[in-house]
């Protein structure tokens, strides 16, 4: 079949690799001039497994109550009275909170994580063995595990709570004691004394998801996909039957295929608005700082996540990255220095022998995020359309799965099977 992909962040790439790996004729059509320039720009770096549970859970609600109000809160909503998109994903976000349906959103997260990490290890194998040099290196990719750290007791009890749940789906997720985080991630020793525990899931991994997408799409361009860069979308043209058949650009050109996949992250929701589909994607803004570290510095090689702040750091060669928190303001791009400060702020509080050189590279993105945090993996209503969006905080993650499980989709077959 002659497909088009719509989009080349992470998930548009990795599904024209795998549409591609299936015999189908690829081409990737992306408005930008490369790849991965969007979300999966500057993102936490972290393949978090065994952390798949939703934004959405019976515990998040208190803890948004202690932000309210904070203009550095981990999770900020801003009244948009006029903004109906926000107004539906968030009352559809407080009933995706009730305690069945987050054990439902784990239990497919979960799955679908699980597999993903399955589909990432037979490229890493695969890729490796044709070029003949470890593919890990062209991401500045890690096998260390995650290790997520508590300074609040409260937090604490609720993760060993949840680390159980997530050992019954199968996962290695193991609650330690404070001293046992130091010895996991040495640069930790400085704040040993005001640790209460962490859990450590060493299945995890970590490493650059933009580098991935830009390699990941180099070979996909040596295995015949072809991508055009500077190609903006403007709609979906039908055939006589209301198939979906192609697309035309921005500039008048048009591109005919027999199926179109949809991989426009947080852009998906309003592309698809006119044909009357209503995605429950909305953008998710989060930050990130980058920071060259200087040669001495005592920084994590480990993956960490800070619960209590919502952050992650992942070491990327020389470099470490701190990403995370999450504000609902629209497509808003603008860097809110409050924010880019409580990056830092926090990451020098853990970490107060870590040094590095240059200024920080402050960076912000839009996670196309879906009320369960479920991505939306299949035929759309509009046949000949498929969608492969909405993956939130899990674009890295679930990457490689939902591109392997959309392939399936359109070659008639079960996922995983
Ligand atoms: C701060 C932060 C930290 C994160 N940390 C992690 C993490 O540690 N682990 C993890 O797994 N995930 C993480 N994520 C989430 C992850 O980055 C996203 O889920 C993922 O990048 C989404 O990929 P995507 O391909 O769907 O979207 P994008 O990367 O945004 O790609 C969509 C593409 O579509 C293109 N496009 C849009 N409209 C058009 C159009 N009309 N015509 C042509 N092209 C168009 C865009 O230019 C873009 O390139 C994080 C996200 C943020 C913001």
């Amino acid at each position: 079949m002659k497909i088009l992909v719509l989009g080349a962040g992470v998930i548009g790439v990795a599904s024209a690799w795998y549409l591609r790996q299936a015999g189908h004729e690829v081409t990737v059509v992306e408005r930008r001039g490369d790849v991965a320039e969007e979300t999966s720009r500057a993102n936490g770096g972290q393949i978090s497994v065994s952390h798949a549970e939703p934004w959405a859970n019976p515990h998040v609600l208190t803890q948004m109550l202690a932000w309210l109000g904070r203009e550095d809160a981990p999770l900020l909503f801003r009244l948009r009275p006029r903004d109906l998109p926000l107004l539906q994903w968030g009352f559809a976000f407080l009933g995706n909170c009730l305690p069945a349906r987050a054990h439902a959103n784990t239990r497919a997260i979960v799955r679908l994580a699980l597999e993903s990490r399955k589909q990432m290890q037979i490229l890493r194998q695969q890729l490796s063995a044709a070029d003949g040099a470890d593919f890990n290196l062209a991401y500045d990719g890690l096998q260390k595990g995650i290790l997520h750290l508590y300074t609040d007791r409260q937090s604490f009890v609720h993760a060993v709570r949840a680390a159980r749940l997530m050992r019954d789906y199968g996962l290695a997720r193991d609650p330690v004691d404070a001293q046992t985080c130091v010895d996991i991630e040495p640069a930790l020793a400085p704040i040993r004394a005001r640790l209460v525990g962490g859990d450590y899931t060493p299945a995890d991994e970590s490493g650059d998801a933009c580098r991935f997408t830009q390699a990941l799409a180099a070979r996909a361009a040596a295995a015949g996909v072809e991508f055009h860069f500077g190609a903006f979308v403007a709609q979906l043209d039908f055939s006589r039957g209301k198939r979906v058949e192609g697309v035309t650009l921005q500039d008048g050109r048009r591109l005919r295929a027999d199926a179109v996949v949809l991989a426009m992250g947080s852009y998906s929701a309003p592309f698809l608005r006119p044909y009357g589909i209503h995605l429950p994607v909305y953008p998710a803004k989060g930050y990130s700082a980058t920071l060259n570290l200087a040669p001495d510095a005592l920084a994590p090689s480990v993956s960490i996540t800070d619960d209590d702040h919502k952050l992650v750091f992942s070491r990327l060669g020389n470099r470490l990255r701190v990403a995370g928190t999450a504000e609902f303001n629209g497509y808003d791009l603008a860097l809110n220095p409050a924010r880019c400060r409580a990056l830092l702020a926090r990451a020098e509080e853990l970490f107060p022998r870590m040094r590095f050189s240059g200024d920080p590279q402050f960076w912000c993105g839009l996670r196309p995020a879906t009320p369960s945090n479920v991505p939306l993996i299949g035929q759309s209503k509009l046949p000949g359309l498929w969608l492969n969006t909405g993956h939130g905080t899990l674009g890295w993650t679930l990457a490689c799965g939902s591109a392997a499980a959309l392939a399936a989709l359109i070659g008639g077959e079960s996922p995983g099977a």
